[in-house]
């Protein structure tokens, strides 16, 4: 099955009103008729102005975050229906620094997940291993793990509505790139594991890499066969060098 590549921007928590409009509107007016799906997560306060300048236009949005309840007393987060209202089609789950800075847990994860669905948001679940455990060598066992919390909670058939990004920790923001074999690898580990509960999802499910990945690189990158595009940090807030990798995509 041939999937659509898709490149998704990860801001994390960069920007400011007079910065964002241009970048995002140099992003829209670049990202015109090139073929890649093409997305920005940016921070909470910016939801509006994404929707406002991005509506209408090939390049989607969405957060990087959300909470795992619907509503309630649950001071200074934000739910998946309050991420809806603003437009957003994405939202990122399970980034390495949620798991590493803020507790997000497997079983978080999988409940933000399962939460993300149920407002009507395509997940992109973020996967991968920190330089120890690849060291360590268990880097399958790290990657299958986070997989099948996900699995175990929500079932094989809700990957159908989301997308999967492996993000070996050692290379976000580093510069240390994973080869495209060592991805590769991974990545097919991920098909393999999805195909082992769902043939037909494990073949249309878009699996990102994410980690350090620049113009220069995402050509070879995204030209393996299970790697359908990027989860890029550093290079989103570069608007040539976002549709530099969009346009490899
Ligand atoms: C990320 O933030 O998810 C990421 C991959 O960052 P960078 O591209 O800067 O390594």
């Amino acid at each position: 099955m041939s999937r659509p590549k898709f490149v998704a921007g990860n801001w994390k928590m960069h920007g400011s009103l007079p910065a964002n409009l241009s970048l995002l509107s140099a992003v829209k007016a670049k990202a015109a008729g090139l073929k890649a799906q093409i997305a920005v997560c940016v921070p909470y306060p910016y939801l509006a102005q994404a929707q406002s300048v991005l509506a209408g236009s090939n390049v989607a949005w969405g957060a990087q975050d959300l909470s795992e309840h619907a509503q309630g007393a649950y001071t200074g987060e934000v739910s998946g229906s309050m991420l809806h209202d603003f437009g957003c089609r994405y939202v990122i789950i399970g980034h390495s620094e949620r798991r590493s800075y803020y507790g997000d847990t497997d079983a978080v994860v999988a409940a933000k997940y399962a939460a993300a669905l149920k407002a009507g948001l395509t997940p992109i679940l973020c996967v991968g291993e920190t330089l120890a455990e690849r060291e360590a060598d268990i880097t399958a066992q790290v990657v299958t793990r986070q997989l099948d919390a996900v699995i175990a909670a929500s079932g094989v058939e809700s990957l159908a509505k989301a997308v999967v990004a492996y993000e070996p920790v050692w290379a976000i923001g580093t510069g240390k790139t994973a080869t495209p074999a060592q991805a590769q690898d991974v990545h097919a580990l991920i098909r393999a594991r999805v195909a082992a509960a769902g043939r037909e999802v494990a073949a249309g499910l878009q699996i990102l890499y994410g980690g350090s990945v620049k113009p220069g690189n995402a050509k070879e990158l995204f030209g393996q066969p299970d790697i359908d595009g990027g989860l890029i940090g550093g290079a989103s807030l570069v608007a040539d060098d976002f549709i530099g990798i969009c346009a490899a995509g």
